[in-house]
């Protein structure tokens, strides 16, 4: 008993500061619903049948700051990266999950990335307003 469990090797991400939102996503949002911009989350389940737009994700949550698992748009998380997990709050909430090593991780990694970039061109129908507050837009607009 209290042993610590065995590290794991997850995808981390963080939450975009800003989203865009409405039909056409002209407006903005902070983060998530259920999650702070900036936040750090770690994939928990992928979903390869609807193409992987949305996941599994596992972080404190934005009212409680509690650990939540909860389904988000892919689009809403950047800077995926594999990451050595020691954290039994969130090992725990993995158990339903492969083991992946840290190459699988990675190359996890790179394909959620490519799918959030994505993502975040091709979601909404119309286009980016200026200056555009996305995850894609940000370093172009002005300060
Ligand atoms: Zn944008």
């Amino acid at each position: 008993m209290d042993e610590a469990p065995e590290p794991l090797w997850l995808v981390a991400a963080n939450v975009v500061r800003w989203r865009r939102y409405g039909d056409l996503g002209q407006e903005f949002r902070p983060g998530t619903k259920a999650f702070r911009g900036g936040a750090k989350v770690y994939v928990t389940d992928t979903h390869p049948g609807t193409g992987n737009e949305q996941l599994t994700a596992v972080g404190h949550g934005r009212h409680t700051g509690r650990w939540i698992t909860i389904d988000t748009g892919t689009r809403h998380l950047h800077t995926f990266r594999p990451q050595l997990v020691y954290s039994p709050a969130v090992i725990e909430r993995c158990a339903a999950m492969p083991v992946r090593t840290r190459v699988e991780a990675a190359e996890l990694a790179e394909l959620l990335d490519r799918i959030a970039r994505l993502g975040r061109h091709t979601h909404h129908a119309g286009p980016h307003p200026y200056p555009c507050l996305c995850h894609e837009c940000l370093p172009l607009s002005p300060a």
